[in-house]
């Protein structure tokens, strides 16, 4: 395989190649004369760093490009030192022969299944561009612009982030699916509302929370036991005693000074520790320091499976997030604050009957990773007869990623009955016709108004399914 093309970005002085003064103009046209798919590479020829910097942040957030062997004549900004793959005055043959053995790696794997824009995408590109240039962990760096005063610049640059700090979500996901394991790196403290790590803590009155407070002496006159603070006594250049008038001369002999204590200009009150309260920057609330979120700030270290991921370009099922989707459910606080009032109701008008449904979808690791297609398969007939078995008007949720929650409005217990008995007889089926019975686990479980349910709450109702279902 050879290099068939070198794109070269601003620098007009070379007389072969193709060249472009814009990386976003070098994009269209590149894509255009359909070069993405044959070995390529591109080169910054810049006066200045900055458009170093933009052509590569240009070049590796777009799919196209993101893989693409890319030199610069001049050192990139420590943020995007990593996204390139050499930096010398002018392109060497040592460069074509790297950029030939980055394009051997980039063949060898399977074609990215993800065309649209998805986040997904760029995941993939993320761990696509990690094993081609041997890249074996991402690390934190300190920054004071990103949201949580650390950024990840490889992830946070292919993954499209507007904002530093962002790309956490993204890398916390991969981990959870095993595509990366974590070293605790550092820690960081966040606001509980908006989570951002901006936080200003300021000592406040304990009595009224203003933070108009100052630290003074206090003075104890002997002769008639008075103590107050010293600006109390200040007159002139003497200090006289505001309740009895005398002046105070010796210290030790007519008075001594105990101790330092806050005043609170706004309620007057004495205290001798002031609170804490944090103030966020971002979000202007304010709260007590035990709100305050720790967080620990990971290095992403990618695991064998993470490799394979991006070798085979599909990243794990997830089941209960795929079938969530598909059945269009409602979030679960929602079906709580509804189920609410149908309990309410149902108590008011006992003829207003209506029954909740749950069903537990459990599946065996080794299903999804041995045979995921017929596992998908088996998420779209599931689906299907959900589907079929429900009125439009019946309100679908899930919760703990194991359970599906159906109201049935205006259903007596019978009609509950026939439901739950038409859906886990074809479900059941179905698992036997594809062989999935010892991998998959379907449960189903029903409760109605006519089991003295409306004087429990919404979440008590839901946890009695709950508990049915896991016997
Ligand atoms: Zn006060
Ligand atoms: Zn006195
Ligand atoms: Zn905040």
């Amino acid at each position: 395989m050879e290099i068939t093309k070198i794109i070269i970005l601003q620098g007009a002085k070379k007389s072969e190649g193709l060249i472009f003064p814009k990386p976003e103009e070098a994009l269209i046209e590149v894509n255009k004369m359909g070069l993405f798919r044959s070995p390529h590479l591109f080169f910054v020829e810049a006066k200045n760093r900055k458009f170093v910097d933009r052509a590569i942040e240009v070049l590796r957030r777009e799919p196209e490009s993101s893989l693409s062997p890319l030199f610069s004549n001049l050192e990139p900004s420590p943020e995007f030192k990593k996204l390139v793959d050499g930096v010398e005055a002018s392109l060497s043959n040592e460069s074509i022969e790297k950029a030939r053995e980055i394009w051997e790696t980039i063949e060898k794997l399977v074609p990215n299944p993800y065309a649209t824009t998805l986040p997904e995408n760029w995941r993939m590109n993320l761990l696509r561009f990690l094993v081609t240039r041997k890249i074996e962990e991402i690390s934190p760096v300190l920054n004071r612009n990103s949201v949580i005063g650390f950024f990840w610049p490889e992830a946070k640059t292919i993954l499209r982030k507007e904002e530093k700090g962002r790309e956490l979500e993204d890398l916390e996901l991969m981990k959870r699916q095993k595509i990366f394991s974590t070293e605790i790196e550092n820690k960081t403290s966040l606001c509980p509302f908006c989570g951002y790590y901006n936080l200003i803590l300021r000592e406040i009155c304990p009595n009224c929370g203003s933070v108009k407070i100052r630290l003074e002496e206090f003075i104890h006159h002997y002769s008639c036991g008075y103590i107050g603070p010293a600006s109390e006594f200040q007159v002139g250049d003497k200090l006289i005693c505001p309740k009895c008038h005398e002046e105070l001369k010796h210290i030790g002999v007519d008075y001594d000074k105990p101790l330092e204590k806050y005043i609170c200009d706004e309620c007057k009150s004495v205290f001798i520790e002031p609170d804490i309260s944090v103030l966020c920057a971002n979000c202007s609330k304010t709260f007590p320091p035990e709100n305050i979120k720790e967080e620990t700030v990971n290095t992403y270290i990618l695991t064998p499976f993470g490799k394979l991921v991006a070798a085979e370009g599909k990243f794990p099922l997830n089941i209960f997030e795929e079938l969530s989707v598909q059945l269009g459910v409602i979030g679960f606080n929602l079906f709580i604050y509804i189920l609410d009032k149908f309990l309410k109701l149902a108590k008011r008008y006992p003829e207003r009957t209506f029954c909740v449904l749950g069903l537990k979808l459990t599946v065996k690791e080794e299903a999804i990773t041995e045979a995921p297609t017929k596992v998908k398969l088996f998420l779209k007939d599931l689906v299907s007869i959900i589907k079929e078995n429900l009125r439009s008007s019946d309100i679908i949720s899930s919760s703990e990623r194991r359970y599906i929650l159906i109201l049935l409005p205006e259903t007596p217990p019978e009609g509950a009955k026939v439901v739950v008995k038409r859906i886990a007889e074809q479900v059941e089926r179905l698992l036997k016709v594809n062989n999935l019975t010892d991998q998959i686990e379907f449960k189903e479980s029903y409760i109605c108004t006519d089991k003295g349910i409306t004087d429990l709450s919404a979440e008590e109702v839901v946890k009695e399914l709950f508990k049915e279902m896991e016997k």
